[in-house]
């Protein structure tokens, strides 16, 4: 028997969403090519230059560098590397706000950085005098969140990048999931609107191509060549990614999804998918829960584990945040009509809302980048008590919720 993939009729919980169709049959017909090899296979090479020009004109970078990645994850490793290989200081930090993605953590491990968490704000964005306090001279990079993972909030990426030149630090913008719908908002949050130096951008999220397809673009092409190394074997001499052989699917279909869809197609499905986590907001606030304003479309809603469970168990793909919301994305497979199925099976299965009527407030930061744990260990390396009020080492890997599920 064949076994099938699952549908998308109940997903609430992902990042990821069903193919654009030009972006699945691209992605096929590229199945067996390897632009890690482009010597060899030229004709997918040239299209990866294309997704970089595509990525570049969306994320405002005039003369784009950078590769088609396998997802966030490896585009802000390599960031963390170059910021790494830049760096003079024996052991660099990494300044994050503690809603930054969990694959910083990841980074840190590998490359031997010292990741420092800071805390966000009563809206969930960076906290910048936390920020400031923890910068120093042994900063390398700064991160910013263009769009995160369990609010869908934008941090001050110009105010980061004034930061981050204060201390000689890069500036990292992880625009893994909010790359795609940006444009079509007000927010500052690209190499046009600030001294950003890398770029996390992920078509197989919003962009809507086949997995596995990211992107992390680099505000000049010198930057990529902390990364290289030469390959003797193959026909071209030397290679920046991360990893070897890749699948020339994911690059042929970020070309195809964007070729079709920038910018019109996309601008309408961000209005729609906006339009969507607003319905919902107010679907949900009109229940007597405790929603977090859907600023892009994630909604978070303060839902009691056991109405949580019996939507489980009802089907729906749910997730929740490091503090517990509920948390559902607006990804282009999300309709209208779902969400009212949705909210019809609330209706059906909810209890009361915990919080019915008190206000809507953060609670005290007790989870560390998108549900990892913080585990309050204060900063190792200053003395500054500052700093160890605004710092907290998020180097260790931390118990991961189910939050992150993208
Ligand atoms: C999804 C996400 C990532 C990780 O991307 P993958 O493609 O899963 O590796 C990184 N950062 C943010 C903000 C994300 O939302």
């Amino acid at each position: 028997m064949q076994i099938e993939p699952q549908a998308f009729d109940r997903v609430l919980s992902s990042m990821c969403t069903e193919p654009h169709p030009v972006a699945r049959e691209a992605a096929e017909r590229f199945l067996a090519t390897n632009p890690g090899d482009p010597g060899t296979y030229p004709a997918i090479s040239a299209l990866e230059d294309e997704a970089i020009e595509r990525l570049g004109e969306i994320a405002g970078l005039a003369d784009p560098a950078g590769y088609v990645t396998s997802g966030g994850t490896e585009a802000n490793i390599q960031a963390v590397r170059i910021a790494r290989e830049r760096a003079e200081m024996a052991t660099p930090t990494v300044v994050m706000p503690e809603s930054g993605h969990f694959s910083f953590q990841k980074a840190a491990t590998l490359l031997g950085v010292d990741l420092q968490l800071v805390p966000t704000d009563d809206d969930h964005r960076a906290d910048l005098d936390a920020v400031r306090a923890c910068a120093d001279d042994d900063t390398a990079l700064l991160v910013g969140v263009a769009g995160t993972t369990e609010y869908g909030r934008v941090d001050p990426i110009p105010e980061l990048g004034d930061i981050a030149q204060s201390v000689d630090a890069m500036l990292h913008v992880d625009a893994a999931w909010g790359g795609f719908v940006l444009p079509f908002t007000d927010h500052d949050w690209n190499f046009d609107h600030a001294s950003v130096d890398t770029m996390a951008i992920d078509p197989h999220k919003m962009g809507q191509a086949a997995v596995p397809a990211g992107g992390l673009l680099v505000q000049e092409d010198t930057l990529l060549d902390e990364l290289a190394v030469d390959t003797p074997y193959l026909e071209s001499t030397s290679q920046a990614t991360l990893t070897g052989t890749r699948s020339g699917a994911g690059v042929a279909s970020a070309v195809a999804a964007m070729d079709e869809l920038w910018p019109a197609g996309y601008r309408e499905q961000y209005t729609r998918s906006q339009a969507n986590a607003e319905w919902l907001a107010d679907a949900l606030t009109a229940r007597g829960y405790d929603v977090v304003t859907p600023e892009l479309p994630l909604v978070a809603a303060d839902v009691p584990a056991a109405t949580f469970e019996a939507l489980r168990d009802a089907g729906w793909r749910i997730s929740r945040t490091g503090t517990d919301d509920l948390r559902i994305v607006c990804m282009p497979h999300v309709t209208r009509k779902m969400l009212e199925a949705f909210v019809a099976d609330l209706d059906d299965l909810g209890g009361q809302p915990g919080t019915a009527g008190t206000e809507t407030s953060p609670r005290p930061a007790e989870s560390g980048p998108a549900g990892a744990n913080l585990n309050s260990t204060p900063h190792s390396g200053g003395s500054e008590t500052d700093q160890s009020r605004t710092c907290r080492n998020g180097s260790t890997p931390g118990s991961a919720g189910d939050s992150s599920s993208d």
